[in-house]
């Protein structure tokens, strides 16, 4: 037993990563800010660093917008070449925020792949619950001041429809983990 748990000290970095995660409008942006505040982490938001491939009309971000102004989700590959980037730039920190990511299973495998060769792990999920009718409630207003062009009421239909069918079947996987806590 000993050794075991050696072994286990070993295998596994002291990092804490944590997974935030929840239908768009949920929140994940305001929690996000208050968490890393609190536990030091690397935030690591999909959403964000796409936004900001667009703003410097990097090829990534000229074909991530197409996907994006129609709330569709943009390619696996593309997101996941960016958290791994994103992972191999921060090798010093106590742990990773993840906001927006993963949203589809073969994401979620991937980051399993990715954490294990940095010899760490997800330690918890946080999955935001909140009914659907403030869902488009919140996203209409938010849309008014951020200037967001996927904050429309078209747009915002499409991204709730993407999470159903491809997101939230993540937090079931996550469920099978006992790593879940629902918000
Ligand atoms: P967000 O800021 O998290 O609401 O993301 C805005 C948009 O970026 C989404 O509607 C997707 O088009 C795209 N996006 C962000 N994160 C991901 C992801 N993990 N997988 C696929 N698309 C994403």
């Amino acid at each position: 037993a000993c050794l075991i748990f050696v072994l286990q000290v070993r295998l596994v970095s002291p990092m804490f990563n944590i997974i935030l995660f929840g239908p768009p409008g949920s929140g994940k942006g305001t929690q996000s800010e208050q968490l890393i505040a609190k536990y030091q982490l690397k935030h690591l938001s999909t959403g964000d660093l796409l936004r900001s491939e667009i703003a410097t009309k990097t090829p990534l971000g000229l074909e991530a917008k197409n996907f994006m102004d129609k709330g569709q989700l943009v390619p696996d590959e593309v997101v996941i070449g960016m958290i791994s980037s994103a992972l191999d730039a921060n090798p010093q920190v106590k742990g990773f925020l993840f906001d927006g990511f993963p949203r589809t299973e073969a994401q979620s495998e991937a980051l399993d792949k990715l954490l294990q060769l940095k010899k760490t792990e997800i330690g918890v999920v946080l999955a935001l619950q909140v009914s659907e009718e403030e869902l488009k409630k919140r996203l209409i207003s938010r849309g008014e001041v951020s200037g967001r062009s996927d904050d429309t009421e078209a747009v915002i239909v499409n991204r709730i429809k993407e999470y159903h069918a491809k997101t939230a079947p993540v937090a079931e996987y996550y469920k099978t983990t006992e790593k879940l806590i629902e918000v």
